[in-house]
């Protein structure tokens, strides 16, 4: 569910028509909306009821300051893979204590950063990672809390590109050699051992699959025990898929998620920690585009718009579908029309879909992508030397930029000319 309806035969992000934000910071842009923000991390919330939870924001799916403030307001926390979302984080309000440190590669500076400035815990990837952490923690005479990220090997059913939970794949360690791991763990000073974490991959359309990924978790959680750990949390990671074709799929809800969590692993009295972006932020947005042109192939139509991959790069990274609606509310029983949907850059994969039938737009129509929320705007570039879009925020009947489009001026700008080329 989200908060972008017709009204009136106009598109409208809550209370705002589409059109009153491209008049004012012209196209393209994305938009977001705080009630559908604000929902989707309740849902959540709500879903976990009766167990101790924390809901961690995967904020690499949608990072602007403003959309974190929102939700942290609402009680998330956070989920960083960088040193720069954790200042990202930090900045927004949100405590250490609620700030979760995820990925394969963290360095001694991102290391340092989080020890220095409080962190809930690191999800640690291999030995290497917790042999550093452990000497980093020591020399800033801290404690540092940690997860072991495992890999469970269960297929996640979903785009390559985005399944993590394979033994193929770079992340975590095999579930087989936790034990051995977490002895490790427990003989390496500075480093607390709170609990395990997984994380699957992203964009999962079915429950069976984190249902498997969570009983192993939880036989592991009895055998860690066992060996003496405490293992008193459980990050479950992210991945809940969302519809983005709405006519043909239907993920789980939040609901149905949350009561396979409790049945997996309600019994083991520990916290749970879950990480969606996606789910949060994919519904909550959308990028607002012009066409330039229809164009007359010689066996099909283009739909020429002015934004392009750089602006949104699902459909050419990971073939996504993106619905797209014009913003002016097609008449009943109007004639569709089918376009291949693309943008200006100097690339054939600069292609949002091919062969799509939808509402018949002409030159100079506005026109939504849907679903454009998560992994959008974060993604973008300034390819083809196309400025960052903006982005703006809905509130009721309120809206503000909160990224504004660099001009020019500000793009070139921020390169520099070696002084003997002066
Ligand atoms: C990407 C990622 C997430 C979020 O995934 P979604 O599909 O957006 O919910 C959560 N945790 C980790 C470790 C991730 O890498």
């Amino acid at each position: 569910m989200d908060h972008f309806l017709y009204r009136d035969g106009m598109l409208h992000a809550e209370d705002v028509p589409i059109s009153e934000i491209a008049a004012q910071v012209g196209t393209p842009f994305y938009v977001y909306s705080t009630a559908t923000l604000t929902r989707h991390f309740h849902l959540f919330d709500e879903a976990l009821a009766g167990l101790p939870h924390l809901v961690c924001f995967a904020m690499k799916s949608l990072s602007n300051q403003a959309v974190l403030k929102t939700l942290a307001q609402a009680g998330a926390g956070m989920d960083v893979v960088s040193g720069g979302e954790y200042a990202r984080a930090k900045a927004a309000g949100v405590p250490g204590d609620r700030i979760v440190f995820s990925g394969v590669g963290k360095t001694e500076p991102e290391m340092e950063q989080a020890l220095t400035g409080g962190i809930r815990q690191f999800n640690v990837e291999s030995e290497a990672e917790m042999a550093l952490l452990s000497q980093v923690a020591m020399r800033l005479g801290k404690t540092a809390p940690i997860t072991v990220r495992v890999n469970p090997d269960v297929d996640a059913k979903t785009h390559a590109k985005i399944a993590t939970g394979k033994s193929e794949n770079k992340f975590g360690i095999p579930i087989d050699r936790a034990r051995d791991v977490y002895a490790h763990a427990a003989a390496l000073p500075g480093i607390k051992v709170v609990g395990i974490d997984v994380h699957i991959g992203s964009q999962l359309t079915e429950l069976a699959p984190f249902a498997a990924a969570y009983e192993k978790v939880a036989a592991l959680t009895e055998a860690l025990r066992a060996d003496g750990h405490t293992i008193d949390r459980l990050d479950l990671g992210g991945g809940l898929g969302i519809p983005y074709e709405r006519s043909n799929i239907a993920p789980p809800l939040p609901t149905e998620y949350g009561a396979m969590i409790k049945e997996t692993l309600g019994h083991l009295g520990c916290e749970i920690e879950i990480e969606p972006g996606r789910l949060i932020s994919g519904n909550a947005g959308l990028m607002v585009a012009s066409v330039v042109y229809v164009k007359d192939g010689a066996d099909r139509q283009f739909l020429i718009l002015d934004a392009a991959m750089n602006d949104l790069i699902r459909p050419a990274m990971y073939d996504a579908w993106h619905d797209i609606v014009p913003v002016v509310e097609p008449a009943p029983g109007s004639e569709p029309a089918t376009f291949d949907v693309v943008g200006p850059v100097c690339e054939s994969g600069d292609t949002f879909a091919k062969g799509r039938t939808m509402a018949a737009v002409a030159r100079g129509d506005l026109v939504a992508f849907r679903s454009a929320g998560a992994y959008g705007a974060v993604m973008s570039s300034e390819y083809n030397s196309r400025p960052l879009i903006p982005e703006v925020l809905v509130n009721g009947d309120q809206f503000a930029v909160i990224r504004p489009r660099p001009t020019f001026d500000e793009m070139i700008a921020r390169d520099t000319i070696p002084s003997w080329l002066d």
